[in-house]
């Protein structure tokens, strides 16, 4: 059980405030803010190098944190400063030629797909949608029967942006590489929220952003990379931190993960990622999916009794977003009427999963994302407040 006390004293912003944004951007907690302020303070006294190699360990040992947390080894690791860019890398770095084939679903998020509809242009590859089971979510058998040797890579979305929907990531996966298929799991949005582990899920790739159920600081993220696909990959960016420079005509590239990292970075947000980690591990995931998932259930049932209220979550498995519409209210008054409440969520148009939205004649959801520190108390409060809106 989480020790909810304690988790909402490292909390400031959540005392007063509900705050329900854990899917958009969360609330870190005060281990995580100590390191990033306490970084940029020292930056500021003996400059970014010194402050940098004061803590080189703690830097290296990272790895390590990340390793555990998503159960790999710290040589498939690479920090990053978005899920989008670890996903950009990933995908980039899988070798593409005319007439191969790319399978998404139909909750692709939008910055992946329209990368990714440029790149199979460039290559003369096509892009090829899965379709979805009855239950909204990607369907195994469909997507098994659409396999070939021609599909080169599988993209998976773990848990869409606009829903709590959970995929059979290990299923689709296992799929994938039937074919020899590389399979990229975007688990923006399920990581530091449920388990997401290289070691259980097999997947090749999983992109990982720090701001969200991890609670880490904006602008980080993490690129996971299974040792056993990484020979096939062909990193597009390379730099003196990837690569080791020994003439002209000349270079190594890195045999780990790193080849993905450039040599800058945020040395305050890195480390706040890490201490971030760290709090969510020493939690325990499973505690921690436990509370979200507890939270999110109360919220869909409650939510979908109250008149005018829709909840729109498909998937038999679910996390922690509860997506919803008030009849006859746009999203945006409804988040506005919260917000006067101090009640914090967001609203997601179409462009964040187009296909999915579309699919469905949805023009928004209101996107209510309670994490563990999220007390009881205030979930009632903000039930209370979206009843009162739609009446
Ligand atoms: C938020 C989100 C992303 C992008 O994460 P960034 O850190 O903003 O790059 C990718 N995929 C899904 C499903 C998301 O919800």
């Amino acid at each position: 059980m989480i020790d909810l006390d304690r988790v909402r004293a490292d909390t400031p912003g959540c005392q007063e405030q509900v705050f329900l944004d854990s899917a958009g951007s969360s609330l870190p907690p005060e281990p995580v803010l100590a390191e990033v302020v306490g970084h940029l303070r020292r930056e500021a006294e003996v400059g970014g190098y010194r402050a940098e190699a004061e803590r080189a360990e703690d830097l290296a040992a990272g790895y390590q944190v990340a390793a555990d947390f998503f159960g790999c080894a710290p040589t498939d690791v690479a920090f990053t400063d978005s899920a989008t860019r670890s996903w950009l890398l990933g995908m980039s770095a899988v070798p593409l030629a005319a007439g191969d084939r790319i399978l998404v679903s139909q909750v692709e998020y939008g910055s992946n797909a329209i990368a990714l509809m440029q790149r199979a242009q460039e290559c003369g590859a096509t892009v090829e949608l899965v379709p979805s089971a009855e239950d909204g979510s990607i369907s195994v058998p469909a997507l098994t029967a659409m396999l070939d040797e021609r599909v080169k890579l599988v993209s998976v979305v773990h848990m869409p942006t606009n829903g709590g929907l959970v995929n059979p990531a290990k299923e689709i996966i296992d799929a994938a590489h039937q074919v020899g298929a590389i399979a990229l799991l975007d688990a923006c949005q399920t990581a530091g929220q449920r388990r997401v582990r290289l070691d259980e899920l097999g997947a090749d790739l999983i992109s990982v952003t720090g701001r969200k159920w991890l609670r880490g600081p904006r602008g980080t993220g993490l690129l996971v990379v299974n040792p056993v696909a990484a020979p096939r990959l062909r990193p597009p960016l390379v730099d003196q931190h990837s690569a080791d420079w020994t003439g002209l005509g000349e270079w190594t590239l890195r045999q780990d993960a790193r080849v993905h990292e450039l040599w800058e970075s945020s040395i305050a947000d890195r480390l706040g990622l890490i201490a971030a980690l760290r709090y969510a591990g020493e939690l325990g995931i499973d505690e921690i999916q436990a509370a979200v998932v507890a939270r999110a259930d109360f919220l869909r049932a409650e939510l979908s009794a109250l008149p005018g209220v829709t909840v729109h979550d498909l998937g038999t498995e679910r996390g922690g977003i509860v997506t919803f519409t008030v009849a006859g209210v746009d999203g945006e008054e409804v988040k506005k009427a919260l917000v006067d409440k101090n009640i914090t969520l967001s609203v997601g148009g179409t462009t964040g999963a187009l296909l999915d939205m579309t699919a469905r004649g949805l023009a928004q959801v209101v996107r209510a994302s309670p994490h563990y520190f999220v007390s009881q108390q205030q979930l009632v409060r903000f039930v209370a407040a979206v009843a009162e809106i739609a009446a």
